[in-house]
């Protein structure tokens, strides 16, 4: 017998500076922030808006949109005002790359619109414009009281850096692998030119860390040497992780090792969306990471057995399919109406085996019936059996009964 057992919770979140985004906290022990980003082409209010408002309507706390041309910066107030009138309240941060000095100076009003700005300090200028054009930057948010994200990215690395770090290596005794050099380039691009916009004159409580790698194992040992070494809020994110159960695997696997050791202040799961699908699911597979890890509650759950040879009907998935879906939906009212619904846990179970014990743990579950058992359904509430559901209207009934257990 272990003298300690282990906890079943996650470590204690490592301290970091507060930053204020809009009316959203990041860092200093604020709930880690769900955000994600347009795929829209920002030249182009109506479209741009409407997916920011899906986003935000889905759950993303902050959502990214891409000003990379002067027409995107000057559709960047249209974009708001759009928002505004759909009723739509959330921050939204401009990604910048290469010519964001110029933008910001060129679109006052795009400036002053933006909560945030991203800057990437692997592609903000080169050789002796390095400094200058990232210091415009960093001006402008000291001016418009603006937090910046500094966001090193693997495939944009700093390559003045990284030869830098190349030349130190080969002096060496024992030389570091190559993935090292890269993952330290990237650690100290985004350290020292967030050293730089402090020495500029932006304030700590208004300065992001993120540094983006593709892969998982070398994404934990980055952000791990990287929360070791600053205070500053960070941003995880697995980059360019990829389409359907790949990324979301990939993603999940990597951000949860991080924030599992209390590491990572706001979270984006980048997707690549199947074409045609809705940007939205991104935003989903980052509530469900935070919520099944016990970090956050966004919405009820459902625990759903797989399915066996004992349960050879597809009634029972559809049925945790539609309860799931039903959940979704309400939500946007329930959350309004019923404080703490987003704390329920419901159960779909597929036969007697695991089905009322597990049943029994949730606010309210349904156990069906497995092949050869008698057709009947019992729903417990609050881990009693309340009633048996029989016949080919048990998905509505319970459905019905769902609802009744919220509204009381
Ligand atoms: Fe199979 Fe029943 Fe277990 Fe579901 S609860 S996986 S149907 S044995």
């Amino acid at each position: 017998v272990p003298q300690k057992p282990h906890p079943a919770a996650p470590a204690p979140r490592r301290p970091s500076v507060a930053v204020q985004i809009g009316k959203v906290t990041v860092g200093g022990g604020a709930p880690v922030v769900v955000q994600s980003m347009t795929n829209t082409d920002t030249e182009d209010p109506a479209s741009t808006a409407k997916q920011v408002a899906e986003l935000a309507r889905a759950g993303s706390e902050l959502v990214r949109i891409t000003v990379n041309t002067p027409a995107a910066a000057a559709a960047v107030p249209r974009i708001a005002e759009r928002l505004a009138m759909m009723g739509v309240e959330v921050p939204i941060v401009g990604d910048f790359h290469y010519n964001g000095h110029q933008l910001l100076e060129r679109e006052p009003a795009c400036a002053e619109v933006l909560a945030k700005y991203r800057i990437n300090p692997g592609n903000v200028g080169f050789g002796k414009k390095k400094d200058s054009q990232f210091g415009a930057i960093i001006e402008k948010a000291i001016q418009y009281g603006k937090p910046v994200r500094i966001g090193a990215n693997w495939g944009s690395l700093d390559q003045g850096m990284l030869t830098a770090l190349m030349d130190e290596n080969a002096r060496r005794a024992e030389p570091w692998d190559a993935s090292h050099v890269a993952r330290e380039a990237l650690i100290r691009s985004a350290l020292d030119s967030a050293a730089l916009a402090e020495k500029i004159g932006l304030p700590r409580e208004r300065i992001i860390l993120s540094c983006k790698v593709s892969g998982v194992q070398e994404l934990i040992a980055v952000y791990r040497d990287l929360a070791a070494r600053c205070d500053y809020a960070l941003h995880l994110g697995l980059t360019e992780a990829g389409m359907g159960s790949k990324g979301i695997t990939a993603s999940s696997a990597a951000l949860a090792v991080l924030l599992q050791e209390g590491i990572g202040d706001t979270i984006r799961i980048s997707l690549t969306p199947e074409p045609g699908a809705s940007r939205t699911g991104e935003v989903i597979v980052a509530q469900e990471l935070l919520q099944t890890m016990g970090l956050r509650s966004f919405t009820p759950l459902v625990t759903a057995c797989p399915g066996c040879g004992r349960t050879t009907s597809e009634f029972f998935q559809e049925l945790a399919k539609t309860v799931q879906e039903h959940v979704r939906e309400q939500m946007p009212v329930w959350r309004i109406k019923y404080d703490g619904v987003e704390n329920l846990t419901l159960a779909v179970m597929g036969c007697i085996v695991n089905g009322p014990g597990e049943s029994k743990h949730a606010n309210i579950g349904i156990s069906l019936p497995g092949n050869g058992e008698a057709p009947a359904a019992p729903v417990f509430i609050d881990g009693e059996k309340a009633m048996t559901l029989r016949g080919d209207r048990i998905a509505e009934e319970f459905v019905g009964i769902l609802d009744d257990y919220v509204a009381r």
